[in-house]
């Protein structure tokens, strides 16, 4: 079992498959694009699963795939079979901004993953071609549907509320009405572009305070609009009844719905007594907070030492992973090159 510094049992490491997205989604990414990555500096789908089956070794037990856009990599639906197979490996998770997913789906759930997060900021076809710059809202829709179709579960979709975007909140609830789809309101998190100053203007448009909606301002808004729209009030659900899930959310439900909405709280309530995660980057950093830029460089160590080696990495992660992000604003590196 893996324990930090802190106390915190370790057994859930979000690995970056690439830095590389077919979306821009205006809060993660500039206009142009970030630098890609050259295709050596990205860690080979070899040496991450050699990072992971020592990793497990090591007291991981989940796996989430992220990145960039995860489903751009090649060769994805092996690499999942493989890690898969790891002894000791629970589960394995992906996210995804789902507009490949219809493709993907079905050979995903026979290599055996089946809980997605896709990521999906709006539900008018406009505002999602506004926010990740040129998306279609029709391939991520299709993308939720194969996911159900291909019998993944849970399926959750994960919107960031950022205030400038003026989003519709109660027509993503709605998707809780017919289908077990756990939508997952996210607060905005100034991620990228660290400055000295307080405010940070991050791989997207910037972040400002004035962007960022709290859970508890998301969550009268729901059951204000709910109610005038004859839904009613969101009820907590019980963490039995939660769907599964490997972070800090809480849920909610319409009455009688099958599906649930969630609020993460990243800024307005801290969760890193809880934290339970490690972040492996696409080019083989070993990143122990979201927030703090500290990272150890694993790919060279995967390319020249021995898996003991690498071992000791990983408990140096855990000995140094912080208490907390206190109330850090910004970080050296965006959230598409993170992995979220
Ligand atoms: N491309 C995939 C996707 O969009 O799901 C995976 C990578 S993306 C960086 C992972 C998650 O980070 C997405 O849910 C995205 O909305 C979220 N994200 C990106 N920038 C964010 C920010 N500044 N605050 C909160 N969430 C953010
Ligand atoms: Fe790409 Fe995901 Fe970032 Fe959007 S949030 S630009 S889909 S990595």
């Amino acid at each position: 079992m893996a324990i930090d510094a802190f106390g915190r049992r370790i057994d859930y490491l979000r690995i970056s498959l690439t830095d590389r997205c077919n979306l821009r989604c205006v809060y993660c990414m500039p206009a142009a694009g970030v630098a890609w990555k050259d295709h050596d500096e990205i860690l080979s789908l070899e040496e991450i699963e050699r990072f992971a089956a020592i990793a497990v070794g090591e007291g991981i037990s989940k796996i989430r795939l992220t990145g960039g856009e995860p489903l751009v990599r090649k060769g994805v639906v092996g690499h999942v079979r493989r890690l898969r197979a790891l002894t000791g490996l629970e589960a394995i998770a992906l996210t995804t901004n789902g507009t490949l997913l219809a493709r993907y789906a079905a050979p995903l759930v026979e290599a055996g993953l089946t809980r997605v997060n896709i990521s999906l900021d709006s539900l008018d076809p406009a505002v999602f071609e506004r926010v990740t710059r040129g998306g279609k809202l029709a391939d991520a829709l299709a993308g939720l549907d194969a996911a159900f179709a291909a019998g993944m579960g849970p399926v959750k979709v994960n919107a960031v509320v950022v205030r400038g975007l003026d989003q519709d909140l109660l027509a993503f609830a709605r998707l809780t009405l017919d289908r077990p789809v756990h939508v997952r309101f996210i607060e905005y998190m100034p991620v990228g572009g660290a400055s000295e100053g307080g405010e940070c203007e991050p791989a997207g448009e910037g972040w400002t305070r004035a962007d960022h909606v709290s859970a508890e301002e998301i969550l009268e808004r729901l059951t204000a609009e709910g109610t005038a729209a004859g839904l009613g009030a969101l009820e907590p659900v019980r963490r039995g009844d939660a769907p599964g899930g490997w972070g800090p959310a809480r849920y909610y439900r319409y009455a009688g719905a099958p599906g649930t909405v969630g609020v993460i709280t990243p800024l307005s309530h801290h969760f890193c007594g809880e934290c339970n995660r490690l972040r492996l980057t696409a080019d083989g950093r070993l990143r122990a907070c979201l927030f703090s830029d500290e990272e150890i460089d694993v790919r060279s160590v995967l390319r020249g030492g021995t898996d003991a080696d690498v071992r000791d990495l990983i408990r140096t992660a855990l000995a140094t992973k912080p208490e907390s992000h206190s109330s850090r604003v910004g970080t050296a590196r965006g959230m598409s090159q993170i992995g979220g």
